[in-house]
């Protein structure tokens, strides 16, 4: 065999494989921001075809084998070739185990299954969605069961999102968050409450709200030659470089909502625009893991976007933006606007600090109904309950309860994890990047967010899937995932704001 031709053919071709998948990120992209609703029937069938042709693609038997003789000669190839290989090879392992026919079934499953949510949450009817999470949960056990697992198929969807994630990883690091999170939101409810009714009691126009965020956005590096900003009911990102999508939603009265939105978003999409170009369409130009994605935008969210400095930098612009609203509120009240912590319903709208709790529930439970232990009328009862456990709030109807987020309509079971693994990870990089950098908060004050990004491209965005995401955060920060370098920020940063 000739390796180096060998290896260039099975490039060229997990390129086409990407290209099948960047048009089927935007085909998504249409179904949310721009698609009529009739259009649901044929963009289910347009999507499943395309799912079973990049199927098909990765697992063609002539291609299969190329990849397995290049994986046997491996320490022949370069580094760069070696990492490729090694990824490829695991997506066609995974690709050969799964039956066309079911991935098909999964795709055209998850569309209608996607529609039904939407009616559902918008009438309030759990009912009308439970047969088709239980049809989704039950394809979803069958492709674990064909992928194989390490112990429990929550492992083998885990694995889809966080690669080599396990239940009981996770479990470990989510648990000792638990232990920690809990006393310390429990102070903060003890302490004087900070009453926002005076941000919230106004209105901001979205135009406004849209301009002043698209200039947030800019400043901290989207580029807008690639990539673009649209509206969706549920704020996400698609699309790769060149090409790099986001979204947001407006609350008229609320301008916190679509602005973190946009910043976060925006996160996600700079570790997209940071790939490199030389690898593109192949795993040295393409994301980690779900959970390292995170770690990008929560980081531009909360740890940049939600601090004094930041705001110090900001904040002239948004009063002049918003003069009758906001031309009289000082900086601190702002800054302690944006930062309040509350328990409340919704994952989305919810503070750093009790984010976690709602992931932790999420957790607990699509644990207990992918091990079988709670059936899908159970969800919402049970639902209620930990949304009581832990953020001592009651929960009016399964609209904000058990039907808020988008994730199980889609099969994405084993997804909710990777925000709490991002925050935990943020936090991380957080640390180093002020060893490294030294004034970290002078820079945001100035508007200098030029270093920052360097360092996040450097660091993290150059890497594509070079390291595995525990690997990569331990090479860069030189410690092993953990919860407290998190729990750390949030003491440093809550202490003062709610004198605990
Ligand atoms: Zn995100």
């Amino acid at each position: 065999m000739d390796s180096k031709k060998t290896y260039e053919e099975v490039i060229a071709w997990t390129k086409q494989i990407a290209v099948i998948g960047d048009v089927i990120g935007h085909l998504h992209w249409d179904q949310r921001v721009n698609m009529p609703p009739k259009g649901i029937t044929g963009r289910s069938e347009q999507l499943a075809f395309l799912e079973g042709l990049s199927h098909r693609k990765l697992t063609e038997p002539e291609m299969v084998a190329k990849v397995n003789e290049l994986s046997e000669v491996a320490d022949r190839l370069d580094d760069d070739a070696r990492v490729n290989i090694r990824e490829i090879k695991r997506d066609v392992d995974q690709a050969t185990k799964v039956p066309t026919a079911l991935v098909e079934e999964i795709s055209r499953h998850t569309s209608l299954s996607n529609a039904a949510w939407v009616e559902a949450r918008q009438k309030n009817d759990f009912n009308h969605f439970a047969p088709f999470l239980e049809k989704m949960i039950d394809l979803n056990k069958q492709k674990a069961a064909a992928l194989g697992f390490a112990d429990k198929p929550y492992d083998g969807m885990l694995d889809q999102f966080e690669p080599f994630a396990t239940e009981a990883k996770v479990k470990a690091l989510l648990d000792d968050l638990r232990e920690r999170l809990v006393p310390f939101f429990h102070k903060i409810l003890a302490a004087q409450p900070y009453d926002v009714s005076w941000l919230t009691g106004r209105v901001y126009p979205t135009d406004k709200q849209r301009e002043f965020g698209l200039d947030v956005i800019r400043e901290i590096g989207f580029d807008f030659e690639g990539g673009r900003q649209d509206i969706s009911a549920h704020p996400f990102t698609v699309g790769t470089k060149g090409d790099v999508r986001v979204t947001t939603r407006f609350n008229e009265s609320d301008l916190r909502q679509s602005l973190f939105a946009m910043i976060h978003e925006a996160g996600h999409a700079l570790y997209e625009q940071g790939m490199p170009d030389e690898h593109l369409g192949t795993p040295l130009g393409q994301s980690v893991s779900l959970g390292v994605h995170e770690s990008q935008s929560r980081f531009w969210e909360n740890i940049v976007g939600r601090s004094r400095p930041f705001w110090q930098h900001f904040y002239p612009q948004l009063q002049k933006t918003f003069p009758e609203q906001l031309g009289s509120v000082e900086l601190d009240d702002f800054y302690r606007a944006v930062n309040t912590v509350a328990p409340s319903l919704i994952r989305v709208e919810a503070d750093e600090v009790t984010y976690n709790l709602h992931v932790v529930l999420r957790f607990e439970i699509e644990r207990a109904f992918v091990a079988g232990e709670v059936k899908v009328t159970d969800l919402p009862e049970l639902w209620n309950a930990k949304v009581k456990h832990y953020l001592d709030i009651d929960v009016p109807d399964n609209a904000a309860g058990v039907l808020q987020d988008v994730h199980w309509s889609e099969g994405f079971m084993g997804y909710f994890p990777t925000y709490t693994i991002g925050n935990l990870y943020s936090a991380q990089l957080r640390d180093k990047m002020i060893d490294d950098l030294g004034d970290f908060d002078g820079l945001l004050a100035k508007g200098e967010f030029a270093p920052i990004l360097d360092w996040l491209r450097s660091n993290v965005h150059a890497h594509g899937k070079r390291y595995h995401a525990d690997e990569l955060i331990e090479r860069i920060t030189g410690a092993k995932p953990s919860a407290e370098p998190f729990m750390n920020y949030l003491a440093e940063k809550y202490g003062p704001l709610y004198k605990l």
